[in-house]
């Protein structure tokens, strides 16, 4: 194999050894379809189960697997993260383990990248097969992200997409540690094409994104990506001091005036209180958010380690 392949396929894997070896085979067959030199890059992102065994019995019967495992699950961001460090083709194409992104489409993609696309989107276009949570959770997801994002996301598209080796080497030099790769990828502002594809069920296997990792992974969208969380409580706060102003003003007025005073009664004082300090927690918390983040960032850790690899032996 040349030490430069043609198109390389990155792809995060969390626990899946009862799909790897129909992926591979399925994968392989979709790459050889395009008739150029490839490569396939597994990134083992911590799996607890056969996973890594299955991966190095791959690459032993095929030089063109390699493979990286990350010393523990850094998450499924870093791991595609560390999979497009690795990856050395003129393209770079990232998707899931679990057959839902079907390899096929890979010859759509390299297709819109020879007509000149840096970056080409996978777009589901029909997410057949997955449960009506996951299918109104996804759509809620993107338009929230999105409602936030001072870049517009596109929508319906995961992180099955295409890089050219100039989007890779724009992407690489983005070091944060909150990684949200398809916001970052629209951040880079090359003109994405898009090809659309139907999302497949998961050939077996659970899913490794439950509800609470759907909501960090949101949670890394909104706050990367905007500040506006920061200028709304800024505007809440403006509009109860704008409304303690207006009481306040009330009460000279009918003192005034000579009329009784407004008077409260202990109930509604106390849910004004509990108002004000829930607000304010929440102020609060929407700081801690972002102050954490900046730790995290200063203290410079390296974004992943990596516990072995296979395949890297030549001299790249
Ligand atoms: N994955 C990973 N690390 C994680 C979680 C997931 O590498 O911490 C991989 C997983 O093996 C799969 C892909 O990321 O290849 C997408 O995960 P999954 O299919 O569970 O997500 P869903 O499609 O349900 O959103
Ligand atoms: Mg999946």
């Amino acid at each position: 194999m040349p030490l430069t392949p043609r198109h390389s396929v990155v792809v995060p894997v969390c626990n899946e050894a009862e799909v790897l070896e129909a992926f591979h085979t399925r994968c392989t067959s979709a790459m050889q379809a395009i008739g150029e030199d490839y490569e396939i890059l597994y990134v083992d992102d911590g799996s607890r189960d056969a996973s890594w065994e299955i991966l190095v019995r791959l690459a032993q019967g095929d030089s063109r697997v390699r493979l990286l495992r990350l010393s523990r699950n850094f998450g499924h961001q870093v791991a595609i993260s560390a999979g497009i460090e690795s990856a050395r083709g003129d393209t770079v194409t990232t998707l899931d383990a679990d057959l839902q992104d079907p390899p096929e489409v890979i010859a759509d993609l390299v297709a819109a990248w020879r007509e000149g696309a840096d970056v080409v989107c996978a777009v589901r276009q029909e997410r057949r097969g997955e449960p009506w949570f996951k299918r109104v959770s996804a759509s809620a997801f993107y338009s929230f992200v999105n409602l936030f994002s001072d870049i517009p996301l596109p929508a319906q598209a995961g992180d099955f997409r295409l890089l050219s080796r100039q989007a890779v080497t724009a992407l690489l030099a983005m070091p944060e540690q909150h990684r949200y790769v398809r916001g970052m990828v629209a951040w880079l502002g090359h003109e994405a094409a898009t090809v659309g594809y139907s999302r497949e069920p998961r050939a077996a296997g659970q899913t490794k994104y439950p509800l609470s990792r759907m909501l960090s992974l949101a949670s890394d969208g909104i706050l990367a990506f905007s500040t506006l969380p920061l200028r709304a409580v800024t505007w809440v706060g403006l509009g109860v001091t704008g409304c303690a102003l207006a009481m306040g003003l009330r009460l000279v007025w009918a003192h005034l005036v000579g009329q009784r005073s407004l008077t409260w009664d202990a109930a509604s004082l106390a849910a004004l209180i509990l108002l004000l300090a829930g607000a304010q927690f929440v102020t609060l918390g929407i700081l801690g958010q972002y102050l954490g983040r900046i730790y995290s960032e200063v203290r410079h850790r390296p974004l992943y380690l990596v516990r072995d690899r296979r395949g890297f032996e030549d001299p790249t």
